[in-house]
């Protein structure tokens, strides 16, 4: 099963993974996440990466498709996974294309929320620093207050969830990313999901989507 989550920042894409790929015992490949990884270590590549991701631009197409490659190239991959995060361009798409070659992606599940509620949900997301689960000031809050439930670590806000940075990335997705909607639709794989609803009611209705497939 190879699969992609899309939508826009907040849309829930991270915590929808966490659970479709339990669900269907995949990997979970975030470039987010991989990038964010990376950004922790002093190397010139992970200095890069900051100022992309701090500003809420797009790393560049050549960078984020060599890391993608190397990663879907290693054994793991091959029981199936969850793409989140990339492709989040055309030409991104078009080289997955390309890595997949002719089987391609057997689903992809598209998210929508709109920018009101995006904003709120980014602005208030809290991430563990050690495990990266992620939770809500309000919709998802943690048992105590700022300790993750999971692994009992710290929790932060990501530099890229603040009011000016959010608007920014909101623009970058509808003029970058959602085009990729059109060069998917013909290919009769995209399932859309109304991601304003509870975060257990939105996994009830991929899991509908999934069992359809399987
Ligand atoms: P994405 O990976 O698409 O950027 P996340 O999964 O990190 O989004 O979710 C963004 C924020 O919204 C998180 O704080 C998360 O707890 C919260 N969230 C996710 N899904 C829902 C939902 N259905 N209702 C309310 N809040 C949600
Ligand atoms: P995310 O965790 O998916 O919200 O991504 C955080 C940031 O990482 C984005 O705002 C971009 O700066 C960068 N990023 C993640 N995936 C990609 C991608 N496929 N192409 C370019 N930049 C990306």
């Amino acid at each position: 099963m190879r699969m992609l989550i899309m939508g826009p920042p907040g849309a829930g894409k991270g915590t929808q993974a966490a659970q479709i790929t339990s669900f269907c015992g995949i990997l979970h490949i975030s470039t987010g996440d991989m990038f964010r990884a990376e950004t922790k270590e002093s190397t010139e590549l992970g200095k890069k990466l900051k100022s992309y991701l701090d500003s809420g631009q797009l790393v560049p197409d050549e960078v984020t498709v060599k890391v993608i490659e190397k990663r879907l190239q290693k054994p793991d991959c091959e029981k199936g996974f969850l793409l989140d995060g990339f492709p989040r361009t055309v030409p991104q798409a078009e080289a997955l294309d390309g890595i997949l070659g002719k089987d391609g992606l057997d689903l992809i599940i598209n998210i929508s929320v709109d920018s009101a509620a995006l904003l709120e949900r980014l602005t208030g997301r809290r991430v563990c620093k050690q495990c990266g689960k992620t939770y809500h000031l309000l919709y998802q809050p943690p048992q105590d207050e700022g300790v993750c439930d999971n692994c009992g670590d710290e929790l932060y806000q990501r530099s890229d969830d603040t009011r000016e940075t959010v608007s920014n990335r909101l623009e970058v997705y509808q003029n970058q990313t959602a085009p990729l909607l059109d060069y998917y639709a013909q290919r009769g794989i995209v399932r859309d999901i109304n991601g304003e609803q509870s975060i257990d009611d939105v996994f009830q209705e991929i899991k509908k989507v999934i069992r359809g497939i399987v």
